[in-house]
């Protein structure tokens, strides 16, 4: 395949580059009238209309972009949306004033989540999930990170774990899995007893997921439960992303850090400790506009981390309490118009830092040649600054997920 007349090919990056950092979120390759050839699903080739020779071959399926943009797919590094049923009734709740107790006690809340999920068989998850991964993949994501989390007992633990491993054996995204059984303490469980029956979920978990994560923050796990869950999860070979600092200073930036986790989560609530804490480490910070946006709590200080020479990532949070959308273009507009990001910062921070954050920015989360094609083509007359910016207006012409499109 090959797609000629692109307006703006952007989300250029060598080869070689996993992140980009500091000043270097401000940079990425563009170019102008160019053509991008595919071919067993990665990228081959791409250059100036002006140079296309040798790739113009007739055994080519020849796509015209009409002068549209193409960029990489989104990246999405952090959801849960392997859930049962809806929470639209706790949305009204909220708007009405209840209280978080109320809400629980009318079925609102990460426990009565786990206790649908509890009821709801194995098929109708993976039907009812499957419905969300379309929706995101027709949104331009390629690569997405999947949690459990609304198990929170070894049984259903592992039935979540088994549906996201099921989802990415089906779909064209890529998609990689991480075991949260540390979301909240489950039912019928002390904290300790609950501590103890994650470290031991640990080695089953370790044979489906790729990563461990532990939701490290005030009224949820403490330093020391994220300290011995890490531990039992790198004796597995998992390595940890963590929520961290969504609620308060927690600590779990630093315990993160410590245990070389690929990223840390969230960080609505940091200081200069934190900041310090991550530089020179092989930590992505991630931040997650969407549940700043649905919550109504501050914003991730991504230009502060950005000055301070830190790459971010930006995720959807996509679960059904605190993000109910898996849409990384409103993440990239959120991005630049709450969180004052360039929009190229912004690509950066969905494209390949989102794809460094779940390991995998050495195969997507750019345009290099050697990476899958993962792309999106707008529709004649879009720029990368006007995708932000027109956040709400229809931009998609076509998705490409290893070289195929999307139907
Ligand atoms: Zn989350």
């Amino acid at each position: 395949m090959i797609i000629k007349n692109i307006g703006e090919l952007v989300g250029i990056v060598p080869a070689g580059v996993l992140r980009k950092q500091g000043a270097e979120m401000a940079e990425t390759g563009v170019l102008h009238d160019a053509w991008l050839a595919v071919e067993d699903g990665k990228i081959v080739g791409f250059g100036k209309m002006d140079d296309l020779v040798g790739h113009d071959g007739n055994d080519r399926e020849s796509i015209d972009a009409e002068g549209g943009l193409v960029m990489p797919a989104f990246c999405d590094s952090h959801t849960h949306i392997v859930y049962a049923g809806s929470r639209d009734g706790e949305f009204l709740d909220k708007i009405n004033g209840l209280s978080y107790e109320e809400i629980a006690a009318r079925g609102g809340g990460i426990l009565n989540s786990s206790d649908l999920l509890h009821e709801t068989s194995e098929d109708e998850l993976f039907a009812q999930s499957m419905v969300r991964v379309r929706e995101m993949m027709a949104k331009g994501t390629g690569a997405l990170e999947i949690k459990s989390g609304y198990g929170l007992n070894p049984e259903d633990e592992l039935k979540m774990l088994r549906v996201i491993r099921r989802i990415k054996e089906s779909v064209p995204a890529l998609v990689r899995i991480t075991f949260l059984g540390a979301h909240a303490i489950g039912r019928g469980y002390t904290h300790e007893g609950y501590v103890q029956a994650v470290v031991d979920m640990m080695p089953k978990a370790a044979e489906l997921a790729d990563f461990v994560d532990v939701f490290c923050d005030e009224g949820f796990f403490t330093v020391e439960d994220t300290d011995r869950i890490l531990t039992a999860g790198a004796a597995c070979g998992l390595r940890p992303k963590i929520h961290a600092n969504e609620l308060a200073v927690s600590g779990g930036v630093q315990v993160g850090v410590k245990h070389g986790a690929l990223s840390v989560d969230h960080l609505e609530r940091t200081g200069d400790a934190e900041i310090e804490a991550l530089r020179g480490s092989e930590t992505m910070p991630t931040m997650l506009p969407g549940s700043s946006f649905f919550l109504g709590i501050p914003f991730g200080r991504a230009k502060e981390f950005i000055g301070a020479g830190l790459g971010v990532a930006l995720a959807s949070d996509y679960n059904p309490g605190s993000s109910p959308s898996g849409d990384m273009r409103f993440v990239m507009a959120l991005g630049c118009i709450r969180m004052r990001l360039t929009p190229v910062q912004a690509l950066n921070a969905v494209t390949l830092n989102s794809a460094y954050a779940m390991g995998l920015s050495d195969i997507t989360g750019s345009i290099t040649v050697g990476k899958r094609a993962d792309l999106i083509l707008t529709h004649p007359g879009w720029t990368l600054t006007k995708i932000p910016y027109l956040h709400q207006t229809p931009f998609l012409r076509t998705v490409f997920l290893g070289g195929r499109a999307l139907k």
